[in-house]
């Protein structure tokens, strides 16, 4: 039985490389961004200086960790992208420089494994160039999100081409993407409830996708639009995957695109549990440094703890992952979503822990702990709210205790 943590000298350097990168070229950068409020004072300069980071990047082979080197990418299995996420996202640029970030990494994954040829030299080589932006359009605001059985948006065909209308929220990315995969309900009556939706590939802008409004958040207006879609025609060419194939589709781009949000949210908590600890070494009250007191001990202790769960955790789902595109048997819904609920939750503790042990400090906009709280929040509901992976993670466990006569199978299947 062969349990390695070590890395390759190869990886060790891929590492070294991505981690100089990140302080030496990405967080002087974005701290320089932060102090001169560019983003508000100067968008001209404050794109200049992103695409600038990106150009750099690209050149230096440090781009998309996630794809095969045919695409451009770095060709890593899931096990050595989780390094590589880790050490970009400790930087809020990080991910977006190295052309890994949320929804285009997800929406690569799902052209790369769904898309016709032609769909792919059209789509997926201009996000892989680092040339276009894409946005992946499912979530509705009259029905649960939760439930894609329930979508409303629906597609109709009309010769060689569909009529689509509806209504989406929360679409991340739309109001700059060059093309959306857009999720609507095509069969009006399906032999299951989960194959009743089908994707499109919409073209950006379009004649009957209207963006209504840049939602503002907890985090501010950031890039998450409501879009109504009227009589929007598209060719059935457009159509990405089979007819029904929809939910399929939505789960396939999911598996991997949750894990790499695990990946990025380990970066985040172990930046706040480093800040948490600096602080209470140089923080002193009653007669002793915060470090010393037991109460603030205990909070580094728990966090310290679940960080370790959480990478054990996410390691070992990245390895299953990579397991099953060698063997198509082995399954890793399970472990993707214990993964997610659990470094979903373990995020807002540590970060709230971290505040805690800053004071108001901690409150303030003075360190980055502010900002990374209110992005952390959305973790525990976006991509599968925390109740709905507990459902399908006990309905799991009881099928494995109903079928084997114990639950071991569905506890990540371990040799223990
Ligand atoms: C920052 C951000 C970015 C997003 N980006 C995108 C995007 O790019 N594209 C996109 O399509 N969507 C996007 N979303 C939407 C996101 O995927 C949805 O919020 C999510 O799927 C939940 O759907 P909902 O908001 O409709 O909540 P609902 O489905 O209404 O659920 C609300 C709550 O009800 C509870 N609940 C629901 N069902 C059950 C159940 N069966 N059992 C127990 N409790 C239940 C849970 O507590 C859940 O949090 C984004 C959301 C955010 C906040």
């Amino acid at each position: 039985m062969a349990i390695d943590f070590s890395l390759t000298p190869e990886l060790v350097a891929i590492r070294k490389r991505v981690r100089a990168f990140v302080d030496e070229v990405i967080r002087p950068a974005e701290d320089r961004m932060e102090q001169e409020r560019l983003r508000e004072n100067d968008k001209g300069r404050y794109f200049r200086e992103l695409l600038a980071m990106r150009s750099k990047a690209k050149s230096e082979g440090l781009w998309l960790p996630h794809m095969p080197a045919d695409w451009g990418g770095m060709g890593l299995g899931h096990v050595e992208l989780a390094m590589v996420q880790a050490e970009a996202a400790k930087t809020y640029y990080g991910p977006w420089v190295f052309n890994c970030q949320a929804p285009d990494e997800g929406n690569m994954h799902t052209l790369l494994h769904w898309a016709t040829d032609e769909q792919q030299q059209t789509y997926l080589r201009p996000l892989c160039d680092g040339t276009a932006w894409s946005c992946f359009a499912m979530t509705e605001p009259e029905v649960a999100g939760s439930d894609p059985t329930l979508i409303r948006t629906s597609a109709e065909q009309d010769g060689d081409e569909w009529i689509i209308n509806g209504h989406k929220w929360f679409i991340s990315n739309a109001h700059r993407a060059n093309f959306a995969i857009l999720i609507a309900r095509t069969e009006a009556e399906p032999d299951l409830p989960q194959a009743a939706n089908t994707a499109f590939i919409i073209d950006l802008p379009a004649a009957g996708w209207t963006e209504v409004r840049e939602i503002e958040t907890m985090h501010g207006s950031t890039g998450h639009s409501e879009i109504m879609i009227e009589n929007l025609r598209v060719r059935d060419s457009q159509r990405l995957g089979g007819r029904g194939q929809g939910h399929l589709l939505g789960q396939y781009r999911l598996g991997p695109a949750r894990l790499a949000h695990c990946m990025r949210w380990i970066a985040q908590a172990e930046t706040a549990l480093d800040m948490m600890v600096d602080r209470s070494l140089t923080r002193f009250s009653h007669g002793s440094l915060l470090a010393e007191k037991q109460g603030i001990q205990w909070l580094i202790a728990d966090s310290t703890m679940e960080l370790y769960q959480s990478k054990l955790m996410v390691l070992h789902a990245a390895y299953k992952i990579d397991q099953a595109q060698l063997d198509g048997t082995v399954e890793f819904k399970s472990e993707v979503s214990m993964a997610k609920h659990f470094v979903a939750n373990m995020l807002n503790r540590v970060i709230d822990r971290s505040i805690q042990v800053h004071g108001a400090l901690g409150y303030s906009t003075d360190t980055p702990l502010a900002r990374m709280f209110q992005q952390a929040r959305w973790a525990r509901f976006a991509d599968g709210a925390d109740e709905i992976h507990q459902m399908r993670i006990a309905q799991r466990t009881i099928a494995a205790y109903s079928d084997h006569g114990t639950t071991r199978a569905a506890t990540g299947d371990l040799p223990l």
